[in-house]
């Protein structure tokens, strides 16, 4: 299963998403998720006709964030180079913190530099979005349903700020903060690892395997869930490997994973 949401004319869609002759085609309406309120409220109330569309590329489509979230959790330091490059001590438990979801961002959009930063720095990420209510997970539970697929993020983070506040809220979350896509995906598997790349201006800076992960995601679940219900579609966000580096006006980002597409994105300044 694949899918992303997108929207035409004045209305939002889900769209199943399939690879045709090595690109990505949205050929038909998806299932709505639970989570989407607003759409399921539509979906009642449209006509056959309202919810129809033609088959495209998904390169054609203008492409929204593929989730609704609740709450977008995040992981910080959770591959070993990363917290090296920091200068971080090794976690002995994950260190987690929020993005709000005013920060969502839809695939090809802008990030904004805000005035009150001057480092604001990419963290291609991979993300697990949740497929149904779950608290207090134990680490060898069945996920199967927990995990309804995989997207792709940048934790986009002002760095002066993240060391300055007590709290991250502000250096996670400025609108624009959290690009989200293109698409949610179940036939790619972490867990046995897959590489995540990160590029600026086409020019790779972070590579990395999900296996070099200090915390496997069944423990990330266990530990996040044990302070949290995790409602469908919430967002977790498991951590950058090593190659952070700071953002500039006109920066081209792209953060790709075989399976998952690329999630782009452009920078503007918002300083002056
Ligand atoms: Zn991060």
């Amino acid at each position: 299963m694949k899918y992303c949401r997108f929207s035409l004319g004045n209305q939002i869609h889900y769209g199943a998403v399939e690879e045709r002759k090595g690109e990505l085609w949205i050929i038909g309406p998806a299932e709505a998720p639970e989570e989407d309120l607003a759409f399921r409220l539509a979906l009642e109330r449209a006509t056959a006709e309202g919810f129809d569309f033609e088959p495209m590329p998904m390169s054609a489509a203008h492409l929204l964030a593929p989730v609704t979230p609740s709450k977008i959790i995040c992981v910080g330091r959770n591959y070993r180079d990363h917290v090296k490059e920091l200068g971080n001590e090794m976690p002995a438990e994950p260190l987690i913190f929020f993005k709000p979801p005013s920060s969502l961002l839809k695939p090809g959009g802008t990030v904004r530099l805000p005035a009150a930063s001057t480092r604001v720095d990419f963290e291609g990420e991979l993300a697990l979005v949740i497929g149904r209510r779950v608290h207090k997970l134990k680490p060898d539970d069945d996920l199967r349903g927990v995990i309804r697929g995989y997207t792709l993020a940048d934790d986009v983070s002002a760095r002066d700020l993240q060391k300055k506040d007590l709290q991250w809220a502000r250096a996670k979350g400025f609108d624009t903060f959290c690009p989200l896509g293109p698409l949610v995906s179940d036939e790619v598997d972490p867990m046995a690892g897959v590489t995540i790349e990160t590029r600026v201006n086409g020019e790779i800076r972070q590579q990395a395997s999900t296996l070099d992960f200090i915390f496997p995601i069944p423990m990330l679940l266990s530990f996040i869930s044990e302070a949290f219900t995790l409602e469908p579609g919430d967002v977790i966000l498991t951590g950058t490997p090593s190659g952070v580096g700071p953002l500039k006006a006109g920066d081209q980002v792209e953060v790709s994973i075989a399976g998952l597409g690329t999630l782009a994105h452009s920078v503007e300044g918002d300083r002056d």
